[in-house]
């Protein structure tokens, strides 16, 4: 054997070797014909042309070069090092759980589920629907409500939008005043009142252990079990607030309620919290999915995503997100809320676990937390110490005077965080995790202790226990075997869509590789099994690499300093929002409130803005689709001296670098106004411009677009807030933890939290530090080029029959093409929906349908798809454009054809009477390479009125899917 045997089997021109070559779909040589192919010569060309030199940088990315994948994980594993993972026992809606091995490897580290996008496409969406409308039934059957979505942010966020919602509810015309629970969980309450600032509703704290204090308040909240552990009947104070008019939140721990009455049965109207413990781990802080349930009546004003039950053109059971009219991509300034990603790929964890364990497993799981908090409390009380409240599920409170401080010491030498609550009392919460050991080492702590009291002990009162079912559905009964448990896994895994399968082209969403070396240390104990309020020596590491992170993000931006706590691109827009309205505050300005938004806009731009106490006036979009400046102008002189702030997005949401940006911040400047410039988009700008360099003020980024963070099936993301000097003492702050806030935060004006933990989902910022660590500044910038160069090909490929509507110089457009069907659709019938249902035969999930523009596609290739999967793209569209001809020449009827039918599932085709105007073949296999690789859509086009019509939003009855 000759040494060449062993040679790489890469080409010898271009051979991968560094990350980004991979990263980067199309090869050089491949690079060159796509050039070619749009008549340029070299990248530069088409850069120098497709970017506007006004908003060109000079300044190269000062970041470190570029790392190997084995570089980065070393480098990983020393932050990872620099954590100290410690059993906790801190409590506050953050627990230990044992994620199931079948649960971490098929779905948090399997990217057939972690690559999905959110279900708009319901026809390859039903499996990750299917497990969200699970998590939905473990939600409604444990809070006692009748219908969940799926899902929230946060429980801090949840309980804030339940607030939204009683006022909503309440039909009140005035701010009015929201009362919580003073043991409500700390960051929770701090959530809400950063929410509650600018709606001008006060947030009033009260003891509720003894009923409701006086006042007017149009809702309350309520926390179960207590942040301190105690267990209260939630009946007298709901009674006695329903007698006032208001709406009742309780903030439940669903473990809890496996065991104690559901609020539902004591007449609560929203129950919210976090699923977090069902299998979900830490994550220092996240993320981690929250909830929402609501009784009989308000279903329709939910925020969030809602999963419902309807049918398919056949008549079959199908499931799709129901009530998407309330959500912000229509309703805008008027929407439920803001919220558009939230944390499925956790939801569909936190079900999954459900369906693992079933309702026995659960409880079992609750009666054993609860006897080792019971049998820790019997144990204190022989060692002579006060356990405050006599009423607890997992939480024991103990009063210890003037000795918390050194016993919480001693159990840190034993292994355990406890939770310091002031100098004469402690904390100490149980779980899924907690075991005799941990009894033994807490007691130890207190000081010598007989033996361990056994966990038999109950403190829940009689009265207060449990009595109806749950989970009751088969599905939570059928996978207890690992076997069944897998294959439940794999076979809805195998009815979605996701990018392990092909291209996910939605415009506005970046759907690039998330490289399994970027998801690698998210499962590493270090990372994973962190409490966000573990003691600030245990995280170095992780403040180490969230520093560099923030830091490599400031430098990207040009902004002077980021806050990653957001955890959501809305989320981040609230945040910069509330910066800037504090800023104009700080300078006696608080009548700046009117925020201009282009019509074209992300329907969260409008929705954030509202949350953050400012009115909306749209501004006119020109026939070009860039922001009409007349128009603009004439806003501004009207509003001039309310003018708070402008949101536009860049490149715009029409995938055009518009030229007249920097006038436009100026202008808005110049009236007194600050800009805020949606960085959802910076795919197109990495390396090649600074929004904080061209003019803005503040942008929010998706790390689950441009950065790696995989989309989950519809969340979890990471919506970062830069901002400029003048503003950085505004960004988000923290109650429990200093170090996550302004250094200066000035005296009342801060922002308060965004998000329930420091640092929002920390727990996945090692994807988006590993992204960046190993591209360095020259891939970075390599990857806006290749993703500007691939929606340039794409868009000189489907030019011919599709018009592509909107480009800017040169008719270039920058990273991502919008194909416009609307003449199509006028001169035969066939409509956009109808193309994104047909791709569906095709092996391919849908662009963005009617966003922005109604009636067209929005296709963003990114930098990730190679030449390729580019052109099996391409070819399929201009096959369907053909059929479309068909259509319209008269050989397929105009309502019998295959793009109307689309999709077809293989039941459709072996049916004896085949009655169409086409044939099966045409139907299945329009192009020859699906024969060797075909995807085959579940079910039939889905009817989205008629559910929305019967609203069903829990597991149907197996009877639903006989014939
Ligand atoms: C995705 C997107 C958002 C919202 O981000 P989420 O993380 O889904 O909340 C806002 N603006 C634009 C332009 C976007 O593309």
């Amino acid at each position: 054997m000759t040494a060449q045997y062993f040679a790489p089997v890469a080409s010898p021109q271009h051979p991968r070797s560094t990350f980004a070559d991979r990263h980067i779909g199309p090869s050089p040589d491949d690079q060159s014909r796509m050039l070619a192919a749009i008549g340029y010569s070299s990248a530069e060309a088409l850069i120098g042309d497709a970017v506007p030199g006004a908003i060109r940088t000079d300044r190269p990315l000062d970041l470190p070069p570029a790392l190997s994948e084995p570089q980065a994980i070393a480098r990983l594993r020393e932050f990872a090092a620099r954590n100290t993972v410690v059993r906790s026992m801190i409590g506050l809606g953050y627990h230990g759980t044992h994620t199931p091995g079948v649960i971490l490897r098929n779905v948090l580290e399997n990217p057939g589920w972690y690559t999905a996008y959110t279900p708009y496409q319901p026809e390859i969406s039903q499996g990750r629907l299917e497990a969200l409308l699970n998590f939905q039934t473990v939600v409604s059957d444990l809070t006692g409500l009748p219908v969940a979505n799926a899902s929230l942010l946060d429980e801090g966020t949840a309980a804030a939008e339940a607030m939204a919602l009683a006022h909503r509810v309440s039909k009140r015309k005035d701010p009015g005043a929201f009362l919580v629970d003073a043991d409500a969980l700390p960051q929770t309450i701090e959530v809400i009142r950063t929410r509650a600032v600018p709606l001008g509703i006060e947030v009033v704290t009260a003891d509720l252990s003894g009923g409701l204090p006086d006042g007017d308040f149009f809702g309350v909240l309520l926390q179960y079990p207590g942040a301190s552990g105690a267990v209260r009947d939630l009946e007298p104070v709901t009674a006695a607030a329903h007698e006032r008019g208001a709406q009742v939140v309780v903030a439940a721990d669903l473990l809890a309620l496996t065991l104690l009455r559901p609020p539902g049965e004591s007449g609560a109207d929203i129950v919210v919290g976090s699923s977090q413990r069902f299998g979900v781990p830490y994550g220092f802080g996240g993320p981690h999915a929250g909830y929402m349930a609501v009784r009989e009546g308000i279903q329709r004003q939910l925020p969030g995503r809602l999963v419902g039950v309807s049918v398919d053109a056949d008549g079959a059971t199908a499931y799709r997100l129901a009530l998407q009219t309330r959500e912000q991509h229509i309703r805008r300034e008027k929407a439920t809320s803001n919220i558009c990603t939230a944390q499925v790929l956790l939801a569909v964890m936190a079900s999954m676990y459900a369906v693992y364990h079933g309702p026995e497993g659960l409880a079992a799981i609750a009666e054993r937390t609860h006897g080792h908090a019971a049998a820790i409390a019997e144990g204190l009380r022989r060692a002579g110490a006060e356990v405050v409240h006599a009423s607890f599920f997992d939480t024991v409170l103990v009063r210890v005077p003037g000795r918390a401080r050194e016993i919480l010491a001693k159990a840190l030498e034993n292994g355990r965080n406890l939770r310091f609550v002031d100098d004469d009392h402690l904390a100490i919460a149980c779980d899924e995790t907690t075991g005799a050991d941990d009894v033994a080492a807490v007691l130890a702590a207190f000081g010598p202790a007989g033996p361990a009291p056994e966990p038999a002990a109950q403190a829940i009162p009689e009265v207060l226990r449990r009595e109806s079912p749950y989970l009751t559905h088969p599905v939570f009964h059928a996978h207890r075997s690992e076997t069944a448990m897998l294959r439940y896994l794999r076979k809805l895994q195998d009815r979605d869509i996701a990018l392990d399968r092909s291209m996910i082209p939605l415009g506005s969403c970046t759907m690039k590789l998330n490289a399994t070396t970027e998801m690698e240390p998210i499962t590493w104990p270090e990372f994973a099994d962190i409490h966000p309020f573990a003691p600030v020596e245990q995280v170095q590491g992780y403040l180490e690499l969230i520093g560099e992170l923030e830091t490599w993000l400031a430098e990207l931006t040009g902004y002077a300093k980021v806050s990653v706590q957001p955890n959501a691109g809305s989320q981040g827009e609230l945040a910069g929002l509330l910066a800037i309205r504090g800023y104009h505050a700080s300078r006696g300005d608080q009548d700046r409130t009117i925020c201009l938004i282009p019509s074209s806009a992300h329907g969260t731009n409008a929705a954030s803005a509202v949350m953050a106490g400012m009115k909306v006036v749209v501004v006119k979009c020109d026939e070009r689709g860039n922001i009409d400046l007349d128009d603009l102008h004439a806003k501004i002189d009207k509003h001039r001296a309310q003018l708070s702030a402008i949101m536009v997005t860049y490149p715009s949401t029409h995938g055009v670098f518009e030229e007249t940006i920097t006038d436009v911040c100026k202008s808005v400047h110049d009236a007194g106004g600050q800009v805020y410039v949606d960085g959802a988009n910076l795919n197109a700008l990495v390396g090649l411009a600074r929004p904080g360099e061209f003019g803005s003020d503040v942008s929010h980024l998706n790390l689950h677009k441009t950065f790696c963070i995989p989309h989950g099936g519809g969340g979890p993301g990471v919506g970062p807030v830069g901002v400029r000097e003048h503003l950085a003492p505004f960004l988000p702050s923290h109650p429990l933890r200093a170090e996550a806030g302004p250094a200066a935060e000035p005296d009342g004006a801060g922002v308060g939290p965004i998000s329930a933990a420091p640092w929002g989902s920390a727990g996945i910022l090692p994807i988006s530090w590993a992204y960046i660590a190993m591209m360095g500044p020259d891939g970075l910038r390599e990857a806006t080029e290749s993703a500007i160069l691939g929606a340039n090909y794409l868009a000189a490929r489907l030019a011919p029959h599709y018009p592509v509507l909107y480009t800017g110089r040169g008719g270039l457009v920058a990273h991502e093409c919008i194909a416009d069907l609307r003449k199509i659709t006028k001169d035969t019938g066939i409509t956009a929906e109808d193309v994104a249902k047909r791709l569906i035969d095709y092996g391919f999930h849908a662009p963005t349908l009617s966003f922005p523009v109604a009636g067209t596609l929005m296709i963003e290739p990114t930098e990730s798809e190679d030449l390729a999967e580019l052109d099996r793209f391409a070819d399929a569209m201009i096959e369907i454009r053909r059929e479309i001809e068909r259509v319209a020449d008269g050989t397929y009827d105009r309502d019998d054809n295959p793009l109307k039918n689309a999709p077809h599932t293989a039941a459709t085709l072996v049916t004896e009477d085949w009655k169409h105007s086409y044939t099966r073949e045409e139907a299945a296999y329009p192009v020859p390479a699906l024969r060797e690789d075909k995807y085959w859509p579940p079910v039939r086009r889905i009817d989205q009125a008629y559910g929305d019509r019967n609203l069903v939003c829990s597991c149907p009855p197996p009877e639903a899917f006989e014939d």
